[in-house]
């Protein structure tokens, strides 16, 4: 009987070992950062295959949505105002035509636009070229030019209708740098549903969003330290959830001593400086991206205001003092160091 309970034994913890979840991940530099998918599955053919399809779909969507790849979407948008700009004001005529896909992320972001008042804009594009933070030696704008560009930012002025584009001033222009990395997890995260897994994270560098539970626990995610390197503020619990943060450090240069960073308050034409960190917990990766861009310029008070507000948002604000604040339903979920 002994050995016949052994041998059971035996064959159970095969079984149980046989149709565990492995973990099965891919690391690939995309949209200027780090993406990570993870992914815990139990069949290693099928876990990479999924892998590889979900980060070919977000390269997919980052060359669709780049204001900076010659042949996106969104580069050739931008270019065609610009030559209409040349001809005069755009007309009932000159709509320019847009796919489906970005139309309905176009229309995501003006309604990101109404929620901050204004602090998320995509029109931001005149003042994200002349503060080249992507160039080499990055620099401070003259006042006068960010004067003179300022009155082309402004989403009520980006006119959408029947599936064009139109704009209200010569000289606007789109760039969907604080909402396209959180579209792509999402989009990466629907392939991934789509063949059949049930656990994984996608990371593209401190967006993310993690799909079910990680072998069986909720998945502990940490909040970067604004101001420590390599440092967590504290970790939350979560599942099916989306977790992104804009912060002041992710890109950045010092001028004169003070940081310039990439978070632009479209009323002003500099950056924000209310805040280090937003992180956004919310269904949605692309509306968290957008949310907590525009939080991040909206400012702690307001901000944390808007979050208690929102059905099924979460959150978590450092002000500029480095004091942090959590909105009420995430209390319980997160854990901070010391
Ligand atoms: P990260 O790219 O670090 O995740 P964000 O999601 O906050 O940061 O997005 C910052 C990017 O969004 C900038 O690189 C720029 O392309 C764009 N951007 C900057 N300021 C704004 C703004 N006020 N509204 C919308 N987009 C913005
Ligand atoms: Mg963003």
């Amino acid at each position: 009987m002994k050995k016949f309970t052994a041998l059971i034994s035996i064959f159970l913890i095969f079984f149980i070992c046989g149709c565990a979840n492995r973990e099965y991940s891919k690391v690939e530099f995309l949209m200027d950062t780090v993406v990570e998918i993870k992914v815990y599955h139990n069949n290693k053919a099928e876990a990479q295959e999924a892998i590889d399809s979900s980060m070919e779909e977000m390269r997919r969507v980052e060359q669709k949505m780049s204001s900076f790849f010659p042949g996106s979407e969104v580069f050739r948008i931008n270019k065609e105002a610009l030559l209409e700009e040349k001809k005069g004001p755009l007309s009932a005529e000159q709509w320019i035509p847009v796919s489906n896909e970005l139309f309905s992320l176009l229309k995501e972001s003006v309604h990101l636009s109404q929620l901050t008042r204004g602090t998320f804009d995509i029109t931001i594009y005149p003042l994200w070229k002349i503060w080249k933070f992507k160039g080499e030696n990055p620099e401070v704008p003259g006042k006068g030019e960010i004067e003179r560009v300022l009155k082309f930012v402004n989403y009520g002025g980006m006119i959408l209708k029947d599936g064009k584009i139109s704009f209200a001033k010569k000289g606007m222009g789109i760039d969907l740098g604080g909402i396209a990395k959180g579209y792509a997890v999402d989009a990466a995260v629907k392939i991934l549903k789509k063949k059949n897994i049930k656990s994984a994270m996608v990371n593209a560098g401190g967006d993310m969003y993690v799909l079910g539970r990680k072998q069986g626990r909720l998945w502990r995610i940490g909040i970067r330290h604004p101001r420590r390197e390599g440092e967590i503020l504290g970790t939350i619990e979560v599942e099916d959830e989306a977790i992104v943060t804009s912060g002041d450090y992710e890109r950045f240069f010092f001028s004169g001593g003070k940081r310039y960073h990439h978070i632009i308050n479209p009323k002003t034409g500099y950056p924000a400086d209310e805040c280090q960190s937003v992180t956004i917990v919310a269904k949605e990766a692309a509306f968290a991206d957008g949310l907590a861009t525009g939080i991040f310029v909206l400012g702690p008070k307001k901000g944390m205001a808007l979050i208690e507000n929102l059905e099924g948002v979460e959150g978590v604000i450092v002000n500029k003092e480095g004091d942090v604040s959590t909105s009420s339903g995430l209390v319980s979920k997160i854990k901070y160091v010391n």
